[in-house]
């Protein structure tokens, strides 16, 4: 069974996003709890401007699909971005960073945001920034495969996973028997054009959401060349508790982080780059 889950527009640092996770209903898929597509955009229109802020308790993961981003974090990386390339920044308990289109690049800037919930076991680490230029590629047939994390077929990304995951982007000319892990749930997010998955017709920029217990996903293109992007995971069995940009498990976690910040304690460190610090909403609800 496919669950359809559409996205919902939001605005972050003056480009418009599309959010599918999380969502009411659908927390998380395996432990990746936050998926985000932003443009694709002409910088010359707008471009993305996100100050400082920041994080706890997730990795971020970022994959350009057109564009470059820049990253500065509090552990003082500086990092441009290329499609192709990832991004994996590890906050444990407490990273600040900062992201813009760069200045130098022109055109369209089309990405994914994904958070992955860090289990109990390391959410409360020291922080990490991980920077891949090179990822294992492969082709099935015409179809090409990048694996973002984790493992497809014998090929296994070098970035961190601290729970059984996967991601990966496929690029699919013709129909796709893609193998994958029964005992993971899986999300898939076609960006740009339509898929079908199992012979339903997939919305670009919705996810679909497909329960474990698959072993063989039957995936192919609506038109000559349609990009999917895969998330999946043993399902996450811990209770997440998010605010702003926080994850934790507790209120009283989410109420520390949101001070910390705002009163600018040496928890989150300083950002290089000019941008301005964003404050942290107040905790009024709780998602
Ligand atoms: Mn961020």
């Amino acid at each position: 069974m496919i669950t359809v889950i559409a996205p919902k527009p939001v605005e972050v640092g003056g480009i418009p996003v599309q959010r599918v996770l999380p969502r009411a209903g659908r927390r998380t898929i395996g432990a990746w709890c936050f998926v985000d597509t932003a443009g694709p955009i002409d910088v010359e229109v707008a471009a993305m401007q996100v100050g400082p802020h920041p994080h706890i308790g997730i990795h971020t993961v970022s994959w350009m699909i057109a564009g470059e981003l820049v990253h500065r974090d509090s552990l003082g990386s500086e990092q441009v971005l290329r499609p192709g390339q990832l991004n994996l920044m590890s906050a444990g308990h407490g990273i600040a960073h900062a992201e813009q289109a760069s200045t130098t690049a022109s055109g369209s800037q089309h990405l994914v945001q994904l958070w992955v919930a860090q289990p109990e076991s390391t959410r409360h680490s020291s922080p990490d920034f991980a920077h891949h230029s090179e990822l294992p590629h492969f082709g099935i047939g015409a179809c090409e495969i990048t694996v973002l994390l984790g493992a497809m077929g014998n090929e296994l990304s070098p970035a961190r996973c601290d729970t059984p995951l996967v991601g990966a982007d496929l690029v699919l000319r013709e129909p796709l028997q893609l193998p994958v892990n029964p005992h993971f749930e899986h999300g898939l997010l076609p960006p740009d054009n339509d898929i079908a998955i199992h012979g339903q017709r997939i919305a670009a920029g919705s996810l679909a959401y497909l329960p474990a217990g698959h072993e063989m996903l039957s995936l192919a293109p609506t038109t000559s060349t349609s990009r999917v992007v895969l998330i999946g995971g043993e399902p996450f069995e811990e209770q997440l508790r998010m605010h702003w940009n926080f994850v934790a498990r507790t209120n009283n976690e989410l109420t520390q982080a949101v001070d910390d910040w705002n009163n600018d304690t040496n928890r989150f460190g300083a950002v290089g780059g000019g941008l301005s610090r964003i404050p942290a909403p107040n905790v009024v609800t709780f998602s």
